[in-house]
């Protein structure tokens, strides 16, 4: 058995949805798991309506929904002939379970809405994508994954419940070619929906792996594979071959978007290679990633933009020490603060982090007490594995450099911009 990860932008046109069944075609004897993400910018459009929905303005709401709506209506109408119908009933129920919602008022918390909102994206896409090959002979059966991925309720970022889930699975009758199901959502034994954190569609379909005992997990991206830098930024990116699954959970640790972070344990923990292959050129290799350490890697370069620097200062002039940074690691757990780089010094500490701004002030307030506190913005942190020294001076010359780290693979350095 092999799981499939289609992506958002893999489905995010009428073209791209047609190109699905040549895709399966190559794989016609094989048993496949199908996990499909949102459309495109479906899930950023849902997340828009979640939050007019919880300020109070329900029409606005209702109305950046109805777009929604008829997006997918009119990609069903253009797909579908003799499915359309009990296709677009489905459609009709995840449409009404929204508006349902969004009639109401808001009483709980945000995550818990944003959730029930943001989950028919894939409910949605998972619909169309399943009525439209069954009818171009791609026999399929659709699954809705809440009855299976169980969560606890920590909405907007669950935990998945391995033991119900693994139970749950063993209940059902997998189709014997091709299962289709969400990504990205779970849900609560209170049938509450959950989502587990943008983008992670990819640790859904390694959580299929791992309890399938898959073969292997194919991702099919709109790239090549795995590059050591994002194309968008750096022309001369190259395709990496071949990494093992410790360079990539570093690279997603340093904020490389190539895979979700979560992804690679389930599957490390299995020995399931993982696959990254083009969906646009499926002749080419791609990546795989496996147990194999690999030689001779290029410079791995990752960029992330709007970081902020944190100043603390001992107020009282005492060493940071154990203590205070005891103190502050609990900050961290309490808020869900990851920082991006720590340095401390006698008696103070600087902190590199997402500019998420409700964060950074929870943060403050909730260290003011023992440290003077000092926000630097408009940062960029570099992070360069396998560094040469000619890509150091190529990268960094001209900076005007803040704060910089260096082990034997790895180097950072935050810079103003
Ligand atoms: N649709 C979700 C997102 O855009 C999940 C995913 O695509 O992995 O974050
Ligand atoms: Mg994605």
């Amino acid at each position: 058995m092999k799981v499939f990860k289609f992506g958002g932008a893999s489905v995010n046109s009428i073209e791209r949805i047609q190109h699905i069944p040549a895709i399966l075609h190559q794989y016609k004897h094989e048993q496949i798991i199908m996990i499909v993400s949102a459309m495109g910018k479906t899930t950023n459009a849902l997340e828009n309506v979640a939050t007019e929905f919880f300020s109070g303005n329900k029409e606005k709401s209702l109305s950046l929904f109805e777009t929604i709506k008829q997006q997918h209506k009119t990609t069903a109408q253009q797909l579908l002939q003799k499915n359309y119908n009990s296709c677009y009933n489905n459609l009709v129920d995840y449409f009404t379970e929204v508006e349902w919602l969004l009639h109401d008022k808001p009483l709980r918390e945000f995550d818990y809405y944003y959730d029930q909102i943001v989950c028919v994206g894939e409910l949605m896409s998972t619909c169309i994508v399943s009525n439209y090959l069954n009818e171009v002979g791609v026999e399929n059966n659709l699954l809705d994954v809440r009855d299976i991925l169980q969560t606890d309720n920590n909405f907007r970022d669950a935990t998945i419940n391995w033991e119900k889930t693994e139970t749950n699975l063993d209940t059902i009758t997998l189709h014997p070619q091709l299962t289709i199901t969400q990504g990205f959502i779970g849900s609560t034994d209170q049938n509450e929906s959950t989502t587990l954190g943008r983008e992670g569609s990819d640790y859904s379909a390694a959580i299929f792996a791992n309890l399938l005992h898959a073969e292997s997990l194919t991702i099919w991206k709109d790239v090549e594979g795995v590059m050591n830098a994002d194309p968008k930024t750096f022309s001369d990116a190259k395709l990496i071959t071949a990494l093992s699954y410790k360079e990539v959970i570093e690279m997603a640790y340093y904020g490389a978007q190539v895979i979700h972070p979560k992804t690679i344990k389930p599957l490390q923990n299995k020995h399931i290679p993982l696959y990254v292959k083009s969906f646009l050129n499926t002749s080419l290799a791609g990546t795989i990633i496996s147990n194999q350490s690999e030689k001779n890697l290029p410079p791995i370069i990752v960029v992330k933009e709007n970081q902020v620097l944190i100043h603390l200062h001992t107020k009282d002039f005492s060493f940071v020490g154990e203590e205070p940074m005891a103190v502050l690691y609990k900050i961290f757990a309490e808020l869900n603060i990851k920082p991006n780089l720590i340095q401390t010094g006698a008696i103070n500490v600087q902190i590199c982090l997402d500019n998420r701004i409700d964060k950074i002030e929870q943060l403050t307030s909730a260290a003011t007490e023992l440290f003077n506190i000092k926000v630097e913005e408009n940062l960029q942190l570099l992070t360069i594995r396998h560094y040469t020294k000619d890509i150091i001076e190529k990268l960094l010359n001209e900076k005007n450099i803040i704060l910089q780290q260096q082990t034997q693979q790895t180097i950072q350095a935050l810079y103003t911009v």
